[in-house]
């Protein structure tokens, strides 16, 4: 046993926080629970993933499902990429396994959207494999105990990270001794302000003893903020409201959202956003109001949303949109809308529809005004 595992394991057991994946060895609940904690707070996850799992409770259901009930589950949680992965690994364990999931290291990294990381978690976590994980919170970790510098996602740092998770691996509780690793770093080790003082394993930290913690891991370099300005439209018809599908290239694919375009500097909203909506879908919008603002973030982008409101006359359809002018607005938020084009839903249904996160603060800024 690694001189690690021993005060590691005893701290774990002591101390580890009860959250509901931790008290299944079912791959497929654990695989959801991986998925989901990539990019989003545990409190958000649990109830997620109670949800979807009383829904998809098997591979098979999930594999089942069409697209829009996938997302209805998974709005709100962001990285929507996410959602489409599990999708295709439960159908692929439908197709490769019976709907099994195999107790085999390389079966599980074959599945789709399922990397390094997430192969080790399930085969360690449910099937009780020696296989090693490394993640953000692990990377803190090691590279604070070892001195590992440079940046921990990437070439000669990755490799000497995963070599270290490796050899220090408890053999015998190799799911324990992960999710203990990704715990400390999680609650005692964090990014700032580790609580040292409370760490079990502080006699080996090279860091602490060099007093050196605040320069590991190497900070990664950021990338320049990018503002994007953007106008979408509330279209009202009666007690609806006219939502559009991002289109399948666009970022969020298959969500619901505003029709909304991306706007160059100094461009008169309003009349731009008509013409838009005009040209795009042949509906004729007499007068926008703005009725708000929303801002967003995504990555590096900084979003800021002019939010106009119009009501139309009862019975308004609208064409499917004309693929060269969908192209022709820029696309690194405000989506090119699908085939579909303009649909209509009752306001009552809103809440109930996958709409993305940028979409719902719209509509809020809409209903505060
Ligand atoms: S001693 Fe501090 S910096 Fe070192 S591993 Fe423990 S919590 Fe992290």
């Amino acid at each position: 046993m690694s001189s690690l595992a021993g005060p590691l394991l005893a701290w774990y057991d002591a101390h580890r926080r009860d959250l509901p994946w931790r008290r299944t060895s079912d791959p497929w609940a654990i695989l959801v629970s991986e998925v989901m904690l990539q990019q989003t707070r545990v409190e958000v996850v649990e109830e997620y993933w109670r949800r979807f799992l009383a829904r998809f409770d098997r591979p098979a259901a999930l594999a089942a499902a069409d697209d829009e009930e996938l997302l209805q589950h998974w709005a709100g949680l962001g990285y929507y990429r996410r959602a489409r992965f599990l999708k295709a690994a439960a159908a692929a364990v439908v197709e490769r396994h019976g709907g099994r999931f195999p107790a085999d290291f390389d079966a599980l990294l074959a599945l789709p959207g399922v990397g390094r990381y997430t192969a080790g978690a399930v085969a360690s976590i449910a099937f009780g494999l020696p296989r090693p994980v490394v993640d953000g919170n692990v990377a803190r970790v090691l590279s604070r105990l070892f001195l590992v510098e440079g940046d921990p996602t990437r070439g000669a740092t990755a490799r000497r990270l995963w070599q270290l998770a490796e050899e220090h691996l408890d053999r015998e509780r190799p799911g324990d001794f992960n999710q203990a690793v990704m715990e400390l770093g999680a609650v005692v080790c964090r990014p700032k302000s580790p609580r040292c003082e409370d760490c079990p394993i502080s006699g080996a930290c090279r860091a602490r003893r060099d007093g050196v913690i605040d320069r590991f891991p190497t900070p990664k370099a950021r990338r320049a903020p990018v503002d994007v300005r953007v106008a979408a439209a509330v279209l009202r018809r009666a007690d609806e409201v006219g939502l559009v599908r991002r289109d399948a290239s666009a970022r969020m694919a298959g969500l619901l959202d505003l029709p909304a375009l991306e706007l160059a500097p100094r461009t008169d909203a309003p009349r731009r956003l008509s013409e838009w909506l005009r040209a795009t879908f042949d509906v004729s919008v007499p007068r926008l109001s703005r009725v708000g603002t929303a801002r967003h973030g995504i990555t590096h982008h900084r979003i800021e949303v002019e939010v106009y409101e119009a009501e139309l006359a009862p019975g308004t359809e609208a064409s499917p949109p004309r693929g060269d002018l969908a192209a022709a607005a820029p696309r690194r938020i405000a989506a090119a809308p699908d085939a579909d084009g303009l649909r209509w839903f009752r306001c009552e249904d809103l809440p109930g529809l996958g709409l993305s996160a940028l979409g719902r603060k719209i509509l809020a800024a809409a209903a505060d005004a």
